[in-house]
């Protein structure tokens, strides 16, 4: 199956930690570790056709011209899991602001349901990077998109570690215009929502719960 407006993050280096991530054995330090070094590596796929403009700027020995990022970023990550790749992210787009969005998974209904949310005041005029580590149903992400929109953003990128096939095709049902970088799309969801093969539940792998 092919999807427009995806980008599966082929590099071998994310690949090798994405399967070392998988691994059941890992513990949530190893699992923390990995996901925070496979966020910072995404980020150079994430923001490669960012804006820039020229700045001068004096060597020791003359002027020259050289190239800043044009826009400011928010980083947005959907809590709980999304909170696992913003220290990672960050480390590379140090400037960035950060804002929170709580969505959860009503575990039976699979829905999502808002509970918080808190953005920077101007955050429409940035570029803001949405980040989950699992798109499963698309439900969290949608409803984040949603409110982010809501709040007048007009340029958002949905960052993930795994995605679902169903999710991919539920996300862009609504926001097609999103694009959704990973650096998996996995075989199909089971009928509990996770992602098969997956790595499990991801906010449990991360804070140990
Ligand atoms: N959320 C997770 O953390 N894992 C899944 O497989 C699906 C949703």
């Amino acid at each position: 199956m092919s999807f427009t407006n995806v980008t599966v993050i082929t590099h071998p280096v994310i690949q090798t930690k994405l399967t070392e991530i998988r691994d059941f054995a890992a513990d949530h330090r190893k699992f923390r570790a990995l996901l925070d070094e496979i966020a910072s590596l995404m980020v150079y796929e994430v923001t490669r056709d960012f804006p820039t403009k020229t700045r001068v700027v004096q060597t020791p020995l003359e002027k020259t011209t050289g190239a800043v990022l044009a826009r400011r970023v928010t980083l947005v990550p959907i809590l709980r899991a999304g909170l696992g790749m913003a220290n990672g992210v960050l480390r590379l787009l140090p400037e960035a602001r950060l804002g929170h969005l709580g969505v959860y998974r009503d575990e039976q209904t699979l829905e999502p349901v808002s509970y918080y949310q808190k953005l920077p005041p101007d955050v429409s005029d940035t570029e803001v990077l949405l980040i989950d580590p699992m798109l499963a149903t698309g439900g969290s992400a949608i409803a984040a998109s949603s409110f982010l929109k809501k709040a007048g953003v007009a340029s958002i990128r949905f960052v993930c570690l795994v995605a679902a096939p169903e999710g991919i095709q539920a996300f862009h049902g609504q926001h097609p215009e999103v694009p959704i970088y990973c650096a998996s799309i996995d075989r199909q969801l089971n009928e509990k929502g996770y992602i098969l093969p997956g790595l499990g539940d991801a906010g449990d792998r991360i804070f140990g719960t």
